[in-house]
């Protein structure tokens, strides 16, 4: 199903991966599970033999879920909901959902009493990762969700399991990384929407599978020399992702090369390589402390601010995109703060506020091009 795209199928897929999900299950008579962001261990879903899909909403309008949730839960929250009870209501046989931030706090409940037919398993990862209890907490909700896939699925399974699982997923981030490296290296081989349509996808589709075409359009692309640097203005992306896709086109219309990002669904997934040589659990757990835990609500509040100056100078950029998604609390939160940290440094900094159920981007092309134009112009 997904080992052999090309690049118009991987945009197709990633727009709405749900139609190739329901066919890939119906041709191999496996079950999906759905997970919200962030950090659920997709390696011990898939160890079951069951599919992770990371839920990344919907652009369809919303029906039910505006009674389930009130009008400023945010977008992503309302869309995802929608999405699973309206829209994709069949295609998923259970959900593992973790709590990220007050919104997703008491969402697990929301789903179970909405799903009653599903199975709906919960992950609580610490946020405070250097307390001594932190690791043993991490340890244990790893092995309370094993025990839990297996009540259900009524599989067991072993450290090999869990080893060919972790080998298929670390594959996916090395792979990705690379045509990250390249893209960076030489922007014309790969478009912005390209690379992050590849991303997206990789989050919600069989990894091994994707491997195949990850494999096959880096060979294509190996050797080819691509645009230079010269033209293209390097930007950093930061937020929690950037939806709908084709905000990509804009950046790739007025020649932004990203060249890193902090986006969950993007260098944070590739971040999340485990050691494949320890014990799975252990490593799986270790994971956790070396990337921490995502949260938008903060332990320490100027690591945003400094992991963006880092990758600002690290790589060179002319500016920082922020991607805001409407009504997302901790965002809103955050954003004041790092305009005015930004300004402080002199990084020129640009918001863009998403929503799901808005596919319009008209207000957000005119706003790109204007800072960009007054970005060219001050540099005259
Ligand atoms: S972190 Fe923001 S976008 Fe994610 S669920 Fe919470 S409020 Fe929504």
């Amino acid at each position: 199903m997904w080992e052999n795209l090309d690049f118009s199928k991987v945009v197709d897929y990633a727009r709405d991966p749900y139609g190739s999900i329901r066919a890939w299950k119906e041709a191999t008579g496996k079950k999906v599970v759905g997970s919200t962001l962030a950090d659920v261990p997709e390696e011990v879903i898939y160890a079951f033999d069951v599919l992770p899909v990371t839920l990344l909403g919907t652009h369809k309008p919303l029906k039910k879920a505006p009674s389930l949730l009130p009008d400023n839960a945010c977008s992503l929250a309302r869309s995802n909901l929608e999405l699973a009870l309206s829209y994709e209501k069949d295609l998923f046989d259970g959900f593992v959902l973790p709590q990220v931030c007050d919104t997703t706090q008491h969402m697990c409940d929301i789903w179970r009493i909405n799903f009653p037919d599903r199975y709906v398993e919960s992950i609580l990862l610490p946020r405070q990762v250097n307390r001594d209890s932190a690791r043993y907490w991490v340890r244990e909700e790893t092995e309370r969700l094993i025990q839990s896939l297996s009540d259900w699925t009524g599989k067991t399974i072993g450290v090999d399991d869990l080893k060919r699982s972790i080998a298929i997923h670390n594959e996916n981030k090395r792979l990705l990384n690379e045509l990250y490296e390249m893209k960076r290296r030489h922007p014309g081989v790969l478009t912005n929407k390209q690379l992050f349509a590849l991303l997206k996808l990789s989050m919600q589709v069989d990894k091994k599978e994707l491997n195949e075409t990850l494999r096959k359009i880096k060979g294509a692309l190996g050797g080819t020399e691509g645009e230079e640097k010269g033209g293209y203005t390097p930007v950093i992306l930061t937020g929690i992702t950037c939806d709908p896709l084709e905000i990509f086109d804009l950046f790739d219309e007025i020649k932004l090369n990203i060249v890193a990002d902090t986006l969950v669904t993007g260098t944070r997934n590739l971040q999340g390589i485990v050691d494949g040589d320890k014990e799975p659990i252990e490593a799986i757990t270790e994971r956790h402390f070396r990337r921490g835990f995502f949260s938008p609500i903060h332990d320490d509040v100027f690591k945003n601010v400094e992991t963006l100056k880092d990758l600002y100078s690290r790589y060179g950029a002319k500016a920082i995109v922020y991607v805001h998604i409407e009504f997302c609390e901790s965002e809103e939160y955050d954003v004041p703060d790092l305009k005015v940290a930004m300004k402080k440094e002199g990084i020129p900094f640009h918001e863009l506020v998403t929503e799901y159920q808005t596919l319009s981007l008209s207000h957000v092309r005119t706003r790109l091009n204007a800072f960009f134009e007054s970005l060219q112009g001050a540099s005259r």
